[in-house]
């Protein structure tokens, strides 16, 4: 089998999932949007995605970002940082990022915006939701007590345009259980910020949870492009 045909294999299965989700969770068809994620993947294989009709790419480190987006400047994708960001690093992902995902902290707002205003736009985040039960290390995103906090600086930040909420299922608890959580926490947040209606939640593993919980956007690695080295 063909790389290509492999590709194709791997998106077809991922599409016909999402789709019957949609039609479990009585959403209509076409509603939820595939964020193929491409970390550890060559830039080839996002051209093959591209090919085959993949929009919407996501990525999690900068700088293997920042050379893979550089390397298919010519098509028209759509990159979605969703990685841990730090500080320092935050200005230049916004320098070819079209969303940032993974925003957890006030610090990264006027770095972010920097970035945005060098390059002429206004660049969409979301804020990433901690789904992690408190105490944990190494929690990913705000904790959801300062969710809103954060999401008011958010939204008066020059520059960024804040659009929705991220969030990842911990390991140790059913998905579902972590997603019903989110959709309380976004409920709350959609009644301060009616227009930030993008959801992104659900990975391989967890899609179909996701969208039963209201994802607008799920972003799928390995279901679509293969196993990847583990993350040492
Ligand atoms: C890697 C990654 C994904 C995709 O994970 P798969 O299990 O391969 O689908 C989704 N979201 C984030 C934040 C990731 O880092």
């Amino acid at each position: 089998m063909s790389r290509h045909e492999e590709i194709a294999a791997g998106l077809a299965e991922v599409r016909a999932r999402i789709a019957a989700a949609e039609r479990a969770a009585g959403r209509p068809p076409g509603e939820v949007e595939l964020v193929v994620v491409t970390k550890f993947f060559p830039a080839s294989d996002v051209r093959i995605l591209a090919d085959l009709g993949v929009r919407e790419v996501g990525e999690n480190r900068h700088q293997e970002a920042q050379a893979k987006a550089a390397e298919v400047s010519d098509l028209d994708l759509s990159w979605h940082f969703i990685g841990g960001l730090q500080s320092n690093k935050a200005a230049a992902v916004a320098s070819y990022a079209d969303l940032v995902e993974s925003v957890d902290r006030a610090q990264l707002l006027p770095r972010l915006a920097k970035g945005a205003l060098a390059r002429g736009i206004t660049l969409d985040v979301l804020l990433q939701v901690s789904l992690d039960p408190p105490g944990r290390e190494h929690r990913a995103g705000v904790p959801p007590e300062e969710l809103a906090q954060l999401a008011a600086a958010a939204a008066s930040t020059e520059g960024l345009s804040l659009r929705g909420l991220m969030a990842v299922a911990p390991l140790g608890e059913e998905p579902r259980e972590s997603f019903d959580r989110l959709a309380e926490i976004r409920a709350a947040f959609l009644l301060e910020h009616p227009r930030a209606e993008v959801l992104s939640a659900g990975m391989s593993g967890d899609l179909e949870q996701a969208v039963a919980a209201g994802a607008t956007h799920v972003r799928i690695g390995s279901a679509v492009l293969g196993s990847r080295p583990p993350v040492g």
